[in-house]
């Protein structure tokens, strides 16, 4: 396990740190719970204390929304000329990419992330900004429409105030996904973290004070799920909302929503497939998915978690994979030389480990043990990674782990591994590993999903739409321009003629 020394916190990082308890951003103030409660994050990699952070209630979640619904309609934000929005958001994006190193850290620290995956997500942040305002001033908002005997047009308007509810795994990143594109049609929101990570966000509002963009556009307000996260979904006012994270809590929101007939989008967990013919190159794909299942620590709704393995190759593919998980450096997330870093907390530590005896005692094969971890100097919450086997109606085959654990299964023929691929209540992403890319395309248009890539896992381009079905998502997806298109209501106009 790695142990070498971890880098030197930036003093904006600690200043940051030291200015608590952290305060919400509503109406571009730094505002505390009105009840003056708090609650702590904590560094998963140490298990040190973070920060404090003033816990928002319900009285103060429905504040901030009244807050986004008036900047909505008197700040002048949805009326803006596009080229004029779209200019802030691009000084807001600059902002952001100026402080990468900062926000990456305290990301790092938050979430127990790798300082420099972190830094790719500050960026990731800062590409979907640019993508989302550039593409607003781009698309026709007004179309005419050609019908006998009236003027009649239709033109898509901003809808107000949308509420987000993010998860703890890619905190920064996945606000920029759902923020940016409702921010570019013109809209107000209300952004609530997760408690685990609480302050990347909160970073971003004072970012977005700076930078000028008006104040209550973007609301940020810290809390609990069970408190704020659940506020904010019951909140009547919103005009939109949008949830990321598991499917339970999801349905939840949706509930909620559904009770105020808010429109409601939902980007949930999964439990995806990697299917490897036997035309593949075994050691540069067994590398790729090595990466890609300890990639943040395995905490990643869209992993290849299932691998499905032509049985000509299977055990080749298995060495290939065993000896390089074993290689994996599991160590502090600001360390340099640590490719792993820790879970997000105890739960989840417990969780993994959890699944990992549970599967055996269904009777999954262990290929890799995998277990707990320890790194020296550190007291944080960490996992090996592990390989299980076997059948698929294995508990740990078919329900989300978000761990660094891969189900390998063998297959024959091309339908059985359509099939097995299928044979899940998740629909978010697979992949399909081959050198025809005739039977790449055909496999990939038979998988039922959201999303399909081929000789990849995790491809991410703006402008290719992004969506779970199932119980992995409903409501549309991110990253592209019917993302847009979603932050705008569709309003007719006629005229009899
Ligand atoms: P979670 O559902 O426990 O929490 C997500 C958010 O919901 C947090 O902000 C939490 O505070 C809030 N919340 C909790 N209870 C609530 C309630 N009763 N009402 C309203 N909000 C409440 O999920 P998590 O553990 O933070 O994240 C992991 C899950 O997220 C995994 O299932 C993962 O696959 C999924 N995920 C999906 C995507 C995607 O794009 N499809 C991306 C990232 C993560």
């Amino acid at each position: 396990m790695s142990t070498t020394t971890a880098s030197e916190l930036y003093p904006e990082v600690k200043a940051f740190l030291e200015g608590g308890p952290l305060k919400g951003i509503v109406g571009g103030n730094e505002v505390e719970a009105n009840s003056g409660e708090t609650f702590v994050t904590s560094d998963p990699g140490s298990g040190k204390q973070l920060a404090e952070v003033f816990s928002f209630q319900a009285a103060d979640i429905d504040m901030a929304v009244d807050v986004a619904d008036a900047a909505f309609r008197k700040t002048g934000w949805a009326q803006l000329p596009q080229n004029e929005r779209s200019a802030l958001l691009h000084r807001l994006a600059d902002a952001v990419e100026k402080h990468k190193p900062m926000i990456a850290q305290l990301e790092s620290l938050d979430a127990g992330k790798i300082e420099a995956q972190a830094q790719g997500d500050v960026q990731n942040f800062v590409d979907t900004m640019r993508y989302f305002a550039d593409l607003a001033q781009h698309v026709q908002r007004r179309s005419v429409l050609a019908v006998p005997n009236h003027e009649a047009w239709t033109v898509r308007q901003p809808y107000g105030a949308c509420g987000f509810i993010f998860p703890w795994n890619f905190p920064f990143l996945l606000i920029g996904w759902g923020i940016a594109p409702a921010l570019a049609a013109g809209n107000t929101v209300v952004i609530k973290p997760a408690e685990d990570t609480p302050m990347s966000a909160i970073y971003l509002a004072r970012l977005a004070k700076e930078v000028g963009i008006p104040d209550g556009v973007i609301n940020v307000v810290p809390g609990l799920g069970s408190v704020a996260g659940a506020a904010l979904s019951a909140n009547p006012k919103l005009k939109r909302m949008s949830f990321t994270g598991s499917p339970e809590v999801g349905r939840l929101v949706a509930e909620s929503c559904g009770r105020n007939l808010v429109p409601v989008k939902l980007e949930l967990g999964g439990k995806g497939a990697a299917v490897l013919f036997n035309d593949i190159d075994i050691p540069d794909t067994a590398e790729k998915l090595v990466n890609a299942i300890t990639f943040h620590t395995g905490q990643v709704c869209c992993d290849a978690t299932r691998w499905l393995v032509h049985k000509d190759i299977y055990d080749e593919f298995v060495n290939e994979c065993v000896g390089r998980l074993k290689k994996v450096q599991v160590g502090y997330q600001l360390n340099d030389a640590s490719q792993m870093g820790p879970v997000v907390n105890e739960k989840q530590h417990k969780r993994v480990l959890s699944y990992l005896e549970k599967g055996q005692a269904e009777g999954a094969e262990c290929l890799l043990e995998g277990g707990a971890a320890k790194v020296e100097g550190y007291n944080g919450y960490y996992v090996k990674p592990a390989l299980l086997a076997g059948s698929l109606d294995n508990v740990a085959a078919r329900e989300e782990i978000f761990g660094p654990v891969a189900y390998l299964a063998p297959f024959e023929t091309e339908a059985q591994a359509i099939e097995m691929t299928n044979a899940t209540d998740y629909g978010l992403a697979n992949s399909v590993w081959t050198s025809d890319l005739s039977r790449a395309a055909r496999v990939a248009e038979a998988m039922c999903a959201g999303n399909s890539w081929i000789n990849a896992h995790n491809v991410f381009a703006h402008g290719v739409p992004y969506a779970g079905i199932n119980k992995s998502g409903m409501g549309g997806g991110v990253l592209s321009v019917e993302t847009l298109f979603d932050y705008w209501r569709s309003l007719s106009v006629v005229r009899p003629l």
